[in-house]
């Protein structure tokens, strides 16, 4: 086990309207630096820095920050859900480092796609046979998951190698 205890510190919303939920800072008894390029390898969509040893990670609304004492996380219902939540990143911390040796770690720096990064590399003729009314339709989809490269048929005609092998490239450095 790799995380045996913490201490929860759970911050209360600010008295105003509309900001009403809550934030969690769990301080870790023990150095987890060594599971965070498991967990790169493993959770879908996290963004990791191995140099300042940092994981980010957006799950059901909250953004998570992982660091080698901390877990921090935005977004709680309330302390109940603030104890729930972080007590499942801990239980997915610690499986994951009893399944390490199953698992390929992932030192990448990897980083979201941008929708403007895609467009460039896309015929940008709307011809709409991904199904998307326009190129930039199809970035942004391509962007959260919903559109795969390959629907651009266009980018398998003469002249598109380069923006291709671009494109595939840029969707296998990001996260997921
Ligand atoms: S198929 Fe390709 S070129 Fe045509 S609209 Fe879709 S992304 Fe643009």
């Amino acid at each position: 086990m790799l995380v045996k205890d913490y201490q929860l510190d759970i911050i209360s919303p600010p008295c105003k309207p509309g900001a009403e939920r809550w934030n969690a800072i769990a301080h870790l008894s023990d150095d987890i630096s060594a599971v965070l390029p498991y967990l790169n390898a493993t959770l879908r969509d996290c963004i990791y820095d191995h140099q300042s040893g940092v994981l980010t990670w957006q799950r059901g609304g909250r953004r998570i920050v992982i660091r080698p004492k901390e877990i921090a996380v935005t977004n709680l219902e309330d302390r109940e859900d603030a104890w729930k939540v972080v007590e499942s990143l801990v239980k997915t911390i610690n499986e994951t480092w009893e399944r390490r040796a199953d698992i390929e770690p992932d030192y990448r720096k990897r980083e979201r796609l941008k929708a403007l990064d895609i467009y460039k590399l896309l015929p940008g003729t709307n011809c709409k046979a991904c199904g998307e009314p326009s190129c930039f339709a199809f970035a942004l989809k391509v962007t959260v998951g919903e559109a795969d490269i390959e629907r651009c048929a266009p980018l398998f005609t003469d002249g598109y190698q380069r923006q291709w092998d671009e494109l595939q490239a840029l969707v296998k450095a990001a996260p997921g």
